[in-house]
């Protein structure tokens, strides 16, 4: 893929560390402490141009925007859920859109971003990857997505941002340098201040880039998307299995356990007659005895996407598959179901909206990868 230039570009301002913008101002002849206060009152003041920033004088505000403009993200459409589940529905400067999800939670709120527009894994349960990648997204707009929605969130009832998990839209592996600068972007202070143990980055299992995420000792917590117990039912349903097979996925896991700390998380979303027999369930047990580190199972309700020929688990189904993991030892729990409402879960936001939009976009083929990942 080439990504249009300047779209993702590291160097524009949204993307920028406290430390970047103290640089880049003081080349401007101004005192560091002006780099703090862009990056407090961009994301803590939601300053949407530099006009915003009061604090500064108007000179330097002119100058800025003159020499580096920047633009956030604009809020298309809301949708409020009976459960409190919001989703956001953003317009990027060049026109193209993400979806972003506010779930709420007995610890407060967590947030959900986008990684990519559109995604080229192709898991055949996925609306995202019916529409096929457009571009991936630069660090400042999935920064903006935490931003837009904690502004949702201002409402009454609402609360502060708590915990930030990269499930989105998109692969974020595949897009390695603009997330993991998202991941310092919003971890800094004075703007979000999250620390790494409250980002969840979920993975459809790009096994070079796990390691290298270990290998920063950040401690994210990682999500690898499961679904399948064996290569031949996961390369149904995910087609990055054949570049990376469980013999390759699980190891990485484990190191990935072994470098960080962090225990590891695997979902799997529950397709009925697909991967949620009691026989499935064994073999899952299986396959995590044989490769030991301590995981959490992450069973995902369904929700049903209109171009896919796949039903959701009944919840009895669900429940029994749940019980028999944890019978082993191994800690397993079902997702509360959130925003069923809304269309919360992946993707299916945008796709509808695009599908009735451009309909050019709907991919029919299946992708293909290569020996080294994912290419388009
Ligand atoms: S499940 Fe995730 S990785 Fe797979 S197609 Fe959907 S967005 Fe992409």
């Amino acid at each position: 893929m080439s990504d249009r230039k300047g779209v993702n570009d590291l160097d524009q301002p949204l993307s920028w560390l406290p430390e970047t913008w103290a640089e880049t101002l003081g080349t401007l002849g101004e005192p560091s402490y002006r780099g703090r206060q862009a990056f407090e009152w961009i994301w803590r003041h939601d300053a949407r141009t530099y006009d915003d920033i009061a604090v500064w004088p108007k000179g330097l505000r002119a100058r800025m925007a003159e020499r580096y403009p920047f633009r956030r993200v604009d809020e298309e459409r809301v949708r409020r859920g009976a459960d409190g589940t919001t989703k956001l529905l953003l317009r990027l400067a060049d026109g193209e859109r993400v979806e972003t999800v506010l779930l709420p939670h007995d610890y407060g709120t967590s947030v959900c971003v986008s990684s990519q527009v559109g995604c080229n894994m192709g898991c055949t349960f996925c609306a995202s990857g019916i529409l096929g990648r457009v571009r991936n997204l630069n660090a400042g707009e999935i920064m903006d997505q935490v931003a837009a929605a904690a502004a949702a969130n201002r409402a009454p009832g609402g609360g502060p941002v708590r915990r930030v998990d990269l499930m989105g839209i998109g692969e974020p592996l595949d897009n390695y340098d603009h997330v993991l600068r998202f991941c310092r972007l919003v971890h800094a202070a004075p703007g979000f201040n999250l620390s790494y143990r409250h980002i969840t980055l979920s993975t459809s299992g790009v096994v070079p880039a796990i390691y290298r995420l270990a290998d920063e000792q950040l401690a994210i917590t990682l999500a690898v998307s499961l679904h399948a117990p064996n290569d031949a039912l996961r390369q149904r349903l995910m087609p990055i299995n054949r570049a990376y097979p469980l013999a390759k996925l699980m190891p990485a896991a484990r190191y990935y356990f072994e470098t960080t700390g962090r225990r590891v998380s695997f979902e799997y979303a529950m397709l009925a007659d697909v991967n949620d027999d009691p026989g499935t369930a064994r073999e899952l047990v299986d396959l995590l005895t044989a490769t030991p580190m301590p995981c959490h199972v992450n069973l995902i309700p369904w929700n049903p996407v209109p171009e896919q020929a796949y039903e959701p688990s009944p919840m009895a189904r669900v429940r029994s598959f749940r019980d028999l993991v944890q019978q082993h030892g191994i800690s397993c729990t079902i997702r509360r179901e959130l925003g069923q409402d809304i269309d919360a879960a992946c993707g299916q936001l945008r796709h509808r909206e695009e599908a009735d939009r451009r309909p050019s976009r709907i991919r029919r083929n299946p992708p293909r990868f290569g020996a080294e990942g994912q290419s388009g």
